[in-house]
């Protein structure tokens, strides 16, 4: 992907994959799928998406994590705009 950097996960320090680099982070750190969702558990998805930007561009959720509800609300909200569902179908 161009423009895209590998990024170390702020939180936990491993690997958080390839992705646009978020600028509430320094550059090369972002989140792993496992910190986003243990965040989200603590601090809502509203405070993940605001310090780590767009899952499926910014970050990833994890294979297999079906988001809750209140994920696409907070998406929605953050965003001004619904969670594309082609993303949903990649997991
Ligand atoms: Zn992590």
């Amino acid at each position: 992907m161009a423009g895209t950097v590998y990024h170390d996960c702020a939180c936990c320090g491993g690997d958080a994959g390839q992705n646009y680099q978020w600028p509430n982070q320094d550059f090369e750190y972002g989140v792993c799928g496992s910190c986003a969702v243990w965040i989200a558990q603590r601090e809502g998805w509203e405070s993940v998406f605001e310090c780590y930007g767009k899952p499926g561009v910014h970050w990833q959720l994890p294979h297999g994590v079906n988001p809750s509800s209140e994920f696409y609300v907070a998406y929605e909200k953050q965003f001004n705009t619904s969670y594309p569902l082609a993303q949903i179908a990649k997991t």
